[in-house]
């Protein structure tokens, strides 16, 4: 085996003077994440300008059995990809759009390009790619296929992994999997990049893409409604996937005390209405045809009839569309002035968010009477924030201690009610414990099984995900 000093100077060759770094602050923005939860460190950064240089960086790797942290944006939030030793694989420096097929409606590009660049490329091209979210001028594609990232447009248009037709992923011995066809369909076998999809790092390096890409929608229709109940949220959703189709593009829940929130502390945010309701929703419709706009009128007065809407308002502007947008987007910055919050990022089946909503307002009030759950999100595709806000005036410290203890309650009932601790953002370091508890017996020994098979020396991004 070649020595940690043999092989890293050989890295340092193989990726020229531009390709690694070595000193304190140059390195930091690699070993730290945004919020600070995560600090590491590492003996190298390196920053290949290619395809083959990472596979000759992983060869060398792994003749020394030198541990790899992959990285894209650093966006992640979960510790996925800092390092606790051994080398930081940024590919920052491999940012180039391969190849653009008109007629196949393909994007090839390589895994650091910017999420928001790659939007950009397909806009330029005429072309939509929906991938959508906060982190979007940082984070990598490499790294949202890494995390199957889900962010605004999963109701419509799906997960990362849904955008993907093919993957070039360089594995932990250095060989390069050339997998990148842009095919919608191919049953030949194994369809292996799935497997590299939501890994975080942990199974190969993802080194390109080819991405779908979608006709830009020409018309949009922002609508923001008020509900009597959540139960008739959910009837709302229903006939609005009935009614629309593919045209729904998003369907966002916010509670009243979400919006008082956001009346409290974000300017900006109007209440659109006169009179008081529990529950409203964001709808977002778009589609290429000539105007929704009469189909959604007739629509709202029927919902209204029926009792599923108590209100609702379209928007007559793009300022008025993103002024109803605020009010979704404003909660999490509202919360914050509420004092401590203790945070849940959950995906429920679709038809058992009310009652899911019900039974955990009840557990986790009957633990702690005052707490303020502030339910919200993306309804449509059964991703909800299930946050809790501490009662009024009382001890942040002390509530925010409670962390495992409501995480343990809520997560718990998510699961026996088939849901997921996890929706977004994936396990990382984080979420480690986690996916013990909650991952049956057989799908830990399976995860276990690929991971040894494709890492036997276990150098891809050690430590997180899941220990051997
Ligand atoms: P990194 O943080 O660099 O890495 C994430 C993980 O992937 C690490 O384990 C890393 O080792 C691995 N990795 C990175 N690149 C590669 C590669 N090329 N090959 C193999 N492994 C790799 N996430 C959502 O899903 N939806 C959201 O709506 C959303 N909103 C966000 C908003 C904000 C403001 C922020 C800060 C984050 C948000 N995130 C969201 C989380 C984060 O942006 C996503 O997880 C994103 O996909 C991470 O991309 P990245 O390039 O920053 O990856």
């Amino acid at each position: 085996m070649t020595s940690l000093d043999d092989a890293l100077e050989a890295i340092r060759s193989a990726v020229g003077p531009k390709g690694w770094i070595a000193e304190g602050d140059a390195m930091e923005p690699y070993l730290v994440e945004q919020r600070g939860l995560f600090r590491g460190s590492c003996a190298m950064v390196v920053r290949p300008a290619s395809t083959r240089q990472v596979s000759e960086v992983v060869a060398l790797c792994a003749g020394a059995a030198i541990p790899i942290v992959p990285q894209g944006g650093n966006t992640g939030l979960v510790g996925g990809g800092v390092p606790e030793g051994g080398i930081v694989l940024g590919l920052d420096r491999m940012t180039r759009i391969r190849d653009l097929d008109h007629l196949n409606q393909t994007l090839c590009v390589d895994a650091g390009c910017v999420l928001a660049d790659l939007q950009a490329a397909a806009e330029e091209a005429g072309f939509l790619f929906p991938l959508s979210m906060g982190s979007e001028g940082s984070c990598r594609i490499g790294g949202n296929l890494a995390t199957n990232a889900g962010g605004v447009a999963v109701l419509r248009y799906g997960t990362a992994r849904d955008l993907v037709l093919g993957l070039e992923v360089v594995l932990a011995d250095g060989r390069v999997l050339d997998g990148l066809r842009g095919l919608r369909k191919d049953t030949t076998g194994y369809d292996l990049k799935h497997l590299f999809i939501g890994s975080e790092g942990t199974l190969g390096i993802i080194t390109a893409a080819v991405v779908k890409l979608f006709v830009r929608p020409r018309v949009r229709e922002t609508v923001f409604a008020a509900a009597p109940s959540l139960e008739a949220l959910m009837e709302l959703f229903s006939a609005s996937r009935h009614a629309f189709g593919d045209n729904l593009t998003a369907f966002e829940m916010v509670p009243r005390i979400g919006l008082e929130f956001g009346l409290r502390h974000v300017p900006g945010v109007v209440d659109p209405f006169a009179a008081r309701h529990p529950y409203y929703v964001l709808i977002e419709l778009s589609g290429i045809g000539v105007s929704l706009r009469e189909t959604l009128e007739t629509f709202l007065a029927g919902v209204l009839d029926d009792g599923h809407i108590a209100d609702a308002v379209i928007a007559d502007s793009q300022a008025r569309a993103i002024e109803l947008w605020r009010i979704r987007e404003a909660i999490p910055e509202a919360q914050r002035f509420e004092g401590g919050s203790i945070k849940h990022d959950l995906s429920l089946p679709v038809s058992r968010i009310p009652e899911f909503v019900d039974r955990a307002t009840r557990l986790v009030t009957g633990e702690l009477p005052g707490l303020r759950v502030v339910a919200f999100g993306h309804l449509g595709d059964g991703g909800i924030h299930f946050n809790l806000s501490q009662p009024e005036g009382a001890d942040r410290q002390a509530f925010v201690a409670r962390w495992e203890h409501f995480n343990r309650l809520v997560h718990d009932l998510a699961h026996e009610m088939g849901g997921s601790f996890s929706s977004e953002h994936g396990i990382g370091r984080l979420k480690m414990d986690h996916l013990r508890r909650y991952k049956s017996d057989v799908e830990l020994d399976l995860m276990r099984t690929l991971k040894a098979a494709l890492d036997p020396q276990g150098i891809m991004n050690p430590g997180k995900v899941i220990e051997p």
